[in-house]
């Protein structure tokens, strides 16, 4: 949510205040200006509830609720999303020009992506690969949000269609599996990264027991 009138109250006097909204835990986001971490209006409240509440009310504010959408990780050895450098495996590539044999802390080349070969930084926000994995994160966000509206329907289609998910696989990995289909009929490379993110956070988000 965000608030202008509590940028100068604690965190944990807010998170005091809504304990009896049921939100366990309440975090401000940071920003760094000029190497100095500053504060913003922006908190991420984390709700004990399968869906949280359009709004919460704060003394006589009533403050409207949206889901946080985190920024998708960006490896960086490869550059490449979906994945940590701890795990990656390619070549490392600088985040600057996209060439080997140096990391961009001082390269002086023109800006090219490693993801999409377009003329800006790997980092860089307006990227299409980066948009892509944003919106998947949305997507993937909201699932959870909606987790049990979402899972009532996909059972309902499961018994209509008698189609191919076995009775015993779980809701992540089915749909997993499902958009893995539908991704593979795109044409495009980068869809295998993002493929692979989407099933990495649907896991991680429906983790099957
Ligand atoms: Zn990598
Ligand atoms: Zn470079
Ligand atoms: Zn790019």
């Amino acid at each position: 949510m965000f608030c202008r009138n509590l940028m100068d109250v604690d965190v944990g006097e807010i998170a005091d205040e809504l304990r009896s909204q049921d939100v366990v835990e309440v975090k401000r986001i940071m920003k760094t200006q000029n190497g100095m971490e500053e504060s913003t209006p922006s908190l991420i409240l984390t709700f004990n509830l399968p869906v949280s509440p359009e709004n919460i009310k704060i003394g006589y504010l009533s403050i409207r609720v949206r889901p946080f959408i985190p920024n998708p990780r960006r490896c960086f050895n490869c550059q490449g999303y979906g994945h940590t450098t701890t795990s990656c495996s390619k070549i490392e590539v600088c985040g600057r020009c996209a060439k080997e044999g140096h990391r961009d802390a001082n390269c002086q080349e023109h800006e090219k992506c490693a993801n999409c070969s377009g003329s800006h930084t790997a980092r860089s926000r307006d990227c299409p690969v980066f948009k892509k994995a944003k919106a998947i994160l949305r997507i993937s966000t909201e699932q959870k949000l909606f987790f049990p509206a979402t899972r009532r329907e996909y059972k309902k289609k499961t018994i209509n269609s008698r189609n191919l998910v076995k009775p015993d696989v779980s809701f992540a990995t089915a749909t997993s599996k499902q958009v893995t289909t539908n991704l593979n009929n795109q044409p495009s490379g980068s869809y295998n990264e993002l493929k692979n993110l989407f099933r990495c956070y649907l896991i991680k988000l429906h983790p099957i027991s």
